[in-house]
């Protein structure tokens, strides 16, 4: 058998892809919505020694870098919550729904 005779069996199918990826509870956000979180530079503190982790990339978050901070004080880095939030709309550490 070649691989040009090879019977088609595999369908793309969006409707099924669709439903399979999202959570109707929480469908992912649209990237105004996304925008609309505020982002601002990170400024750690300087009495605090503890450092912030994004959970998204697992990378400590560093002085200056972009971040957003989310209603459950839960901090990421700007650009991997962007890309979270196209996918989900809840926060990476605590499930809380960012809609609510
Ligand atoms: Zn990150
Ligand atoms: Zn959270």
């Amino acid at each position: 058998m070649t691989p040009t005779n090879f019977p088609r069996i595999i369908y793309f199918n969006p409707g099924a892809n669709y439903s399979e990826n999202t959570d109707f509870r929480n469908p992912p956000m649209n990237e105004e919505e996304i925008h609309e979180i505020p982002e601002f530079k990170f400024n750690q503190n300087q009495d605090s020694s503890e450092k912030k982790n994004c959970v998204i990339c697992m990378e400590d978050i560093e002085q200056e870098e972009n971040v957003k901070l989310l209603h459950c004080s839960h901090l990421f880095h700007s650009e991997c919550l962007n890309k979270w939030l196209l996918e989900k709309s809840t926060c990476p550490m605590c499930m809380t729904s960012i809609n609510s």
